[in-house]
């Protein structure tokens, strides 16, 4: 099978090249013409010829464009690139209160942020999943912009199996773009994009593999695994000082992919299609080692006009699947936004780096070469009304998502241990608001229900410690997980919102709630009685 794909690969290269070296030749005269012209206009302007040396510029390429292609050799030079930061060691200590600094110097505009960690820190490479084989998905590129699922195969390569594959196809590809880029990264964007989209490059565009999403309970994480490791271990994330998810991993349990990291292989051209984060939670992505990654992205204000221009552009697909942008299979070259008026940004992500997206960032990138990378959602108190916008976009969108895990459940979890978790004072206080609004919320949902209907019969959940995941509404798929209203008759469900949730014209109606009116305020209570008797000091 693997031969086989090879094989079909080598075919289609030796078919292309051909047609390659004719572009090249004529590329060549070309530039041999361009040289001929300069070293006249140079003698003209009395420079000597020996002084005359090709600058090493992304602007300097010798053809500009070509008829057919679609797009010019320099087009991409126009996306800006994302910021850099650099922070100390003291700020880089403390992962989730630099968060809030970058928020403070007002890089969320750019979506995305660059850390380049201090000079100290150097994890040691940890990553040996031994003779553990990796799932891959397939990629051929000309259908990324048709929104087709990818083939996954399980079980395909060990590691270095995949690092041979990987680099023997960088060595053997042949690039297809008769330009010449000074910068290796330039050339594999024209042409990873041109394989993507242009019709004259789409023909002969390539699979590649991408062993993505290997959770790192059953593979490790590339960082050392221990307790006392650095902070900015993405393993130790989720443990880190207000952070909503320390109450989890206290539990010794884990939400794959979202408390605990996934890992990432790549190879060149290797994707990852447009997507915001789960829940518009906040993700930081380490590249281990290897080659770099290119990554782009939409600052989280232009999250609904990139929805518009997505859904405009590719109509028919998302006619025949509603649901394309949660499947993650669908990708849009950056240029196509960036002539719509959507601010893009863009950047390479080498070994070493991290790559921190904020709340309902839309990302998409491709890799340069076979590298390893580990990837972690961040979630806080202040990034609570960020969930709260993801849960009622979720609603409207029916039942193409669904949310992870009820926000609700976060917060009550966190609230009811509260003094046993790391928080700053003001995460805590924004914690303790959070659970006030939703308290205050809940009981004028239930009241809105007792008014809405003649009779309702208040009855608590049989099991209050069932999984949040156990009820859903009917209508918006989310989950119910303080309180669900259901029909006496047909037995139909729906969340608070949704409590005109069947079409029996049944008046009786059962409010299930998981917690009870009393122990929704008592709660409320406990912690302000909390507050009165602590001294402020809650493990600062
Ligand atoms: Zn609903
Ligand atoms: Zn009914």
């Amino acid at each position: 099978m693997k031969d086989a794909t090879i094989l079909r690969k080598t075919i289609s290269k030796l078919a292309v090249s051909k047609k390659c070296q004719e572009k090249a030749q004529q590329l060549c005269n070309l530039r041999a013409e361009k040289k001929e012209r300069k070293l006249e206009e140079s003698k003209f302007a009395g420079i000597p010829a020996s002084q005359i040396i090709e600058i090493e510029s992304d602007d300097d390429e010798v053809v500009e464009s070509h008829p057919n292609y679609m797009r010019n050799a320099s087009s991409y030079n126009e996306i800006p690139e994302v910021p850099i930061y650099e922070p100390t060691a003291e700020e880089f200590a403390n992962p989730l209160r630099l968060i809030e600094i970058l928020n403070e110097k007002g890089f969320a505009k750019y979506g995305c942020v660059k850390i380049r960690p201090p000079k100290s820190w150097k994890p040691e490479f940890s990553f040996n999943p031994s003779n553990k084989k990796l799932n891959v998905r397939e990629q051929l590129l000309s259908n990324l912009n048709e929104g087709k699922s990818f083939i996954e195969n399980t079980n395909m390569y060990t590691l270095e199996e995949f690092k041979e594959m990987a680099d023997n196809f960088a060595k053997n590809y042949e690039q297809k773009s008769p330009f010449k880029f000074k910068n290796s990264f330039r050339a594999n964007e024209y042409e990873y994009w041109a394989m993507v989209e242009d019709p004259e490059f789409k023909k002969d565009s390539v699979t590649v593999e991408y062993a993505a999403d290997l959770p790192s309970s059953k593979y490790g994480s590339g960082f050392p695994s221990s307790n006392s490791g650095h902070p900015f271990y993405l393993n130790n994330l989720s443990n880190s000082k207000d952070s909503l998810f320390q109450i989890i991993t206290r539990k010794q349990e884990a939400i794959s992919g979202i408390s605990s990291p996934w890992m990432y292989s790549g190879m060149l051209f290797a994707s990852f299609c447009w997507h915001v984060e789960d829940l518009y939670m906040y993700s930081t992505n380490y590249m281990h080692k290897g080659a770099a990654k290119t990554w782009y992205c939409i600052p989280g204000d232009y999250k609904e006009a990139f929805d518009n221009i997505i859904k405009e552009k590719f109509g028919v697909l998302f006619f025949k699947e509603p649901s394309l942008l949660y499947s993650i299979v669908l990708t849009m070259n950056p240029l196509e936004l960036v002539k719509r008026k959507i601010p893009v940004y863009r950047t390479e992500q080498k070994a070493g780096e991290l790559i921190i997206t904020f709340p309902q960032v839309y990302h998409a990138g491709f890799s340069h070469g076979f590298n390893v990378s580990e990837a972690v959602n961040i979630a806080m108190p202040a990034w609570i009304p960020n969930a709260k916008q993801a849960t009622s976009d979720y609603a409207r969108d029916g039942s193409f998502k669904k949310c992870t895990f009820p926000y609700e459940w976060l917060i009550f979890e966190n609230i009811r241990k509260i003094n046993q978790l790391k928080f700053s004072r003001e995460a805590r206080d924004q914690l303790i608001n959070a659970y006030k609004e939703m308290k205050d919320k809940e009981l004028g949902n239930r009241e809105k229900v007792m008014k809405c209907y003649d009779k309702v019969l208040v009855k608590p959940f049989n099991n209050p410690h069932i999984r949040y995941d156990y009820h859903t509404c009917s209508t918006c798929s989310n989950y119910t997980y303080l309180s669900f209203i259901s029909c006496m008759t047909c037995k139909k469900a729906g969340c608070t919102h949704h409590i005109t949730v069947c079409n029996c014209l049944n008046t009786k109606m059962v409010l299930n709630t998981r917690f009870t009116e009393k122990e929704l305020t008592e709660t409320f209570i406990e912690i302000e009685e909390d507050e009165n008797t602590d001294d402020g000091d809650s493990e600062q």
